[in-house]
């Protein structure tokens, strides 16, 4: 038993470390690497404290190398969600009853261990099994699962703190109750703290969950699970169930216990997943919650004032970094005509000198897409620009021996063709060239407005104010995540609250105390000091 109003550390973004050659963490993460690639993972669900192998397997292979395998995943059939859904029922009543401190605690501590002895490890299962560089692997699995882990705390702790006022002899009060019954996370390929969180962020507040990661991501998946065992967490409040997704999501849904779905992938998985929530309605005990961060279309926006070398570098990283596989990353360019040629050139100078391989090999800047589906999808890709559009720069593809997508720099003469619409998730970034001159730029800033239907980032790039002050207003709707003068990619937690609306989602903004509230049902509680003896009021006398 303890007692005292407590207060959390101030959390404070995790520093990236840089693994320059010859340094102690280059070392360090070389050798988690050797290990990681060692094993062979067998690796199910998880349902209590049980670890469950069906025998109806899935490959987890290196995207850089697909004849290594890392991990067979034991799929979860419908009997498995059931089960997970009970022991995640079963845990509810001791981990919603522990007080908010030692909950925090758990989180603060796997923070701890992430940070130092789980470091490498898991970076290297981010970057074998996600086909993330160092440096990607770095700035997701580590730092940002790390800074969620630390900001959830506090931001929690404030949300807690908001309560009401009271009148003369009452006290009113905000009991934060977690939901009633159980959240199902279901998560993308992509990053790995996305992945962590979506089912971390609903436990810290008491909730219990049931999680359906990715494939892909089983090993970092793996490796978390036994830091989180390791950090205190106990058995029955986080259950995962891999698989292939709508086994898991029609069992999951068909629970009248379904509190609230957390997601993020692509649209037309959370639409789906929406849509069965919303047929089912008259079965759950309580009306769900549904958050979902989902696809975007990112544009970057060039005025004529635009400094180009600012804007080539933004192109370059904001479309290329992690293959183009960031639901922020640039996919769409808008630019200046009076500054096209010479843009061009200096992002074409820029790609010729970009690395692709292998992630072991730390000199590259670029490695391999994350499978056979997203490579098959982006090499479609590649043919319809060749026979629609103009490729400008890279347009090669080879599978051979892992799922390597060239960076690829295409211009359409039409602001609407579907490269210009479509959500491509690759390493391929498409511009048009507009007519500056009269009022281009208006015109262009409602092109961009109109033409996709995402709006999760945006970026624009000009010197002169009163083109940020225009670009501000005209594309308000446009992104959930507005960049001026950087690229649209690299939200950093506690800096820039990431999310988006119109069919990018609920724009809840994962990491943010706005996400939080979603997985809380406040109860209000009215206490009076002094209750009254007498049923006449003083003005019926
Ligand atoms: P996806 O939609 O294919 O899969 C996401 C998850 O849903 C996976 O775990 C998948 O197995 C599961 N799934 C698929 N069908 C299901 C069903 N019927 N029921 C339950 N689960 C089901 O997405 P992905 O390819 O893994 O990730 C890429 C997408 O995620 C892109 O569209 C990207 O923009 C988006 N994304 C968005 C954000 C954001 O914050 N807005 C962040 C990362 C990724």
């Amino acid at each position: 038993m303890t007692d005292g109003t407590f207060k959390t550390p101030l959390p404070r973004n995790e520093p990236v470390r840089a693994y320059a050659p010859g340094s102690a963490d280059r070392a360090a993460l070389e050798r988690a690497l050797a290990e990681v690639e060692a094993q062979r993972l067998d690796v199910g669900a998880r349902i209590g404290g049980e670890d469950r192998r069906s025998g109806d397997t899935r490959d987890v292979v290196m995207p850089c190398d697909h004849a290594h395998v890392l991990a067979s995943v034991h799929v979860a059939g419908a009997a498995d969600v059931v089960d997970a859904i009970e022991a995640a029922r079963a845990a509810a009543p001791a981990w919603s009853a522990m007080p908010y401190a030692e909950r925090a605690a758990i989180f603060l501590k796997a923070a701890e261990l992430l940070a130092g002895p789980w470091r490498m490890r898991i970076n290297a299962a981010c970057m074998l099994g996600q086909a993330k560089t160092c440096h990607q692997a770095e700035i997701d699995a580590a730092c940002e699962l790390i800074d969620f882990l630390r900001f959830n705390v506090t931001f929690a702790e404030q949300m807690l703190a908001v309560q009401p006022e009271s009148g003369p002899g009452l006290w009113n009060r905000s009991d934060y109750r977690p939901l009633e019954g159980f959240v199902f996370a279901v998560t993308p390929f992509n990053f790995l703290a996305i992945a962590l969180n979506l089912p971390l962020a609903p436990a810290l507040l008491g909730n219990v969950v049931v999680w359906k990661p990715a494939t892909q991501t089983m090993v970092g998946v793996h490796h978390m699970l036994a830091l989180l065992r390791e950090a205190g967490l106990p058995d029955g409040v986080i259950n995962v169930v891999p698989g292939d997704g709508p086994v898991q999501g029609q069992a999951a849904l068909a629970s009248r216990h379904l509190a609230g779905v957390h997601f993020t992938g692509s649209t037309a998985t959370f639409r789906a997943l929406y849509q069965g929530v919303a047929a089912g309605l008259d079965r759950y005990r309580a009306i769900p919650r549904i958050v979902g961060e989902t696809g975007g279309k990112d544009f970057i926006v060039a005025h004529p004032s635009a400094d180009v070398a600012q804007l080539a570098t933004a192109i370059v990283r904001g479309a290329f970094e992690y293959q183009g596989q960031k639901c922020s990353a640039a996919s769409r360019l808008y630019l200046p005509a009076s500054l096209w040629t010479a843009l061009k050139e200096r992002v074409l100078a820029d790609m010729a000198d970009l690395t692709q391989g292998d992630v072991r090999d730390f000199s590259n800047f670029l490695a391999a897409v994350i499978d056979r589906k997203a490579y098959d999808k982006h090499v479609g890709y590649l043919a319809l620009a060749k026979d629609t559009a103009h490729v400008l720069g890279g347009g090669g593809a080879d599978d051979a021996k892992g799922f390597f997508v060239e960076p690829t720099f295409v211009q359409v003469d039409d602001p609407k063709h579907r490269m210009m619409q479509e959500e491509i998730f690759g390493p391929i970034v498409t511009a048009y060239v507009y007519d500056d001159a009269g009022d281009g730029w208006p015109r262009i800033l409602d092109t961009v407005d109109e033409t996709s239907p995402y709006a999760l980032t945006g970026a624009v790039f000009a010197r002169e104010r009163t083109a940020l002050v225009e670009a501000q207003t005209r594309l308000r709707h446009a992104a959930g995540n507005f960049y001026l003068n950087d690229k649209p990619t690299g939200a950093v937690v506690g800096q820039q609250p990431f999310g988006g609306g119109r069919a990018s989602g609920t724009n809840d903004k994962a990491g943010s105390l706005w996400n939080l509230t979603r997985w809380v049902s406040p109860r209000s509680i009215k206490e009076n000091l002094s209750p009254p003896t007498d049923w006449r009021y003083p003005f019926l006398a």
